[in-house]
């Protein structure tokens, strides 16, 4: 068509992305299409549909990184196309990959750092998946050497996150999880051998419970298998989940003993995408010795050119995260992990002070013994017109995702609700969703959703 015809093709011209064919009618959703589109168009739509997410930095429920140096994004960028596994084409990035190994070795006080087995992972829940298969294995071959069963091993735990609930059903685990009981929400030394027996693979303590965010005693728990051992001959590993507080303890409690400073933990799992401050998709898990990862797990594949071992549920995964992982180890070292996590104590602590203040609530966890978190419920016999959940409700509304969820069994009747500070959860943002709050408390005195109490559930108190 002629150029001075332009006029009559108005039309087919692109003045504006929303007025062109593309995305002046619905683009098909849940059908595979069967043209091409344009990308300038497509990027548009589905960067719109985007904005409907919730805005990461104002979900106070994750424990996940939400902000990141712009070093950080540079370098994902480079690295969009190493594929980790392949570590033949890609042998520098399995040298920095080993090097963050030896040096969580070392963080975590390893007797012999430079030797050390472990390995990245996608997540802690794919690094307890390999710490709990070690151990299982390892009880196996102990077992079978005695001529004793192997039909049904046991893991003991507190209130563990979803991972060991899965590890435990994948691989025919018996769960022991210790039940809380009022006034007890963590795992104690006493439990631990009230549950333990010849078939208990291994005992795992968490270092930031899921639920209250609190450190369970792994020093205690320790000590109490070394009694269990001297008296019965019973020798039970630990694994410690760290997926919060590896990243935490050596930085800013690094007098708390909890990691391989204790002979019986043979291995540890940690979050590096959590407080180890990289992007998503990252988790180590670090054995003590050699002999605690069993050979029988790790694999050789020649195909992609070389020999090399492997032990990992995944195969292919991005090598970008653990570049990451790195860098931030060079560039913040030991003195700015803990500036960066001190900070976000400081205003956890500074937020359970002012929540505590409002009035209805009794905070559960104010930020110390455990990790950067605070987490509350309603005080006995106030009906302040909300519950937490309606109060979740309401915060979202500004924005705020601050999550409201009952505990586990034998607990299920207490609600909680629970912040998350991290990397970018600033003190400013906090007096942001202080205000918020105050707003929301408000809203509820003269919108109650809930009924008044009873004098009797009241029990005399006047709110
Ligand atoms: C987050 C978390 C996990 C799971 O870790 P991912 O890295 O999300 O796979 C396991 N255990 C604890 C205690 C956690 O906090």
């Amino acid at each position: 068509m002629a150029l001075h015809e332009k006029d009559n093709i108005r039309d087919k011209l692109f003045d504006d992305i929303y007025a062109c064919c593309d995305l002046s009618s619905k683009l098909p959703k849940y059908k595979f299409p069967k043209k091409e589109h344009n990308p300038r168009n497509v990027y548009q739509v589905v960067h719109d549909e985007l904005m409907l997410d919730g805005n990461s930095r104002q979900n106070l429920a994750t424990f996940c990184s939400t902000w990141m140096e712009p070093e950080v994004h540079n370098l994902m960028e480079e690295c969009i196309d190493k594929n980790m596994i392949d570590k033949d084409e890609y042998p520098q990035s399995a040298e920095i990959e080993s090097r963050c190994v030896h040096m969580l070795a070392d963080l975590w006080n390893s007797p012999d750092a430079a030797n050390t087995m472990g390995c990245s992972t996608t997540g802690s829940s794919e690094a307890a998946m390999l710490g709990g298969m070690a151990m299982k294995w390892r009880w196996r071959e102990k077992m079978s050497a005695l001529g004793k069963s192997t039909d049904k091993p046991n893991l003991v735990t507190g209130p563990v996150q979803i991972c060991w609930h899965k590890f435990a059903r994948y691989w025919d685990i018996e769960l022991r999880e210790v039940p809380l009981e009022k006034g007890r929400l963590l795992l104690t030394a006493e439990e631990v051998i009230a549950h333990c027996d010849e078939n208990t693979i291994a005992v795992i303590p968490t270092l930031g419970v899921t639920f209250t965010c609190q450190y369970e005693p792994v020093e205690e728990i320790s000590n109490a298998l070394d009694q269990l051992q001297k008296d019965t001959g019973l020798d039970i590993p630990i694994h410690v989940d760290a997926a919060s507080g590896g990243f935490l303890a050596p930085f800013v409690d690094p007098d708390l003993k909890w990691d391989f400073r204790l002979p019986r933990v043979k291995s540890i799992n940690a979050s590096g995408h959590k407080y180890g401050l990289s992007p998503l998709g990252v988790g180590w898990v670090i054995w003590r010795n050699s002999e605690d990862l069993h050979k029988d797990l790790i694999f050789e594949v020649n195909y992609l050119g070389g020999n090399m071992a492997t032990f990992a549920l995944n195969f292919s995964r991005p090598a970008g995260q653990i570049i990451s992982q790195y860098y931030n180890f060079l560039r913040l070292g030991k003195e700015g992990y803990r500036k960066i996590h001190q900070s976000c104590y400081d205003t956890a602590q500074y937020l359970a002070d002012m929540i505590a203040k409002i009035g209805p609530f009794k905070i559960i966890y104010d930020g110390h013994g455990g990790i950067p978190a605070l987490c509350w419920t309603l005080k006995d016999g106030v009906n302040p017109g909300f519950t937490l959940y309606d109060f979740a409700d309401r915060l979202r509304n500004r924005g705020w995702q601050v999550p409201a969820y009952s505990m586990p069994p034998n607990r299920e009747d207490l609600v909680i609700q629970r912040i998350l500070i991290r990397h970018g959860v600033s003190r400013d943002l906090c007096d942001l969703l202080l205000e918020d709050i105050n707003r929301c408390i408000e809203y509820f005195k003269t919108n109650p959703v809930t009924k008044p109490l009873s004098e009797d559930e009241a029990g005399g108190y006047r709110h």
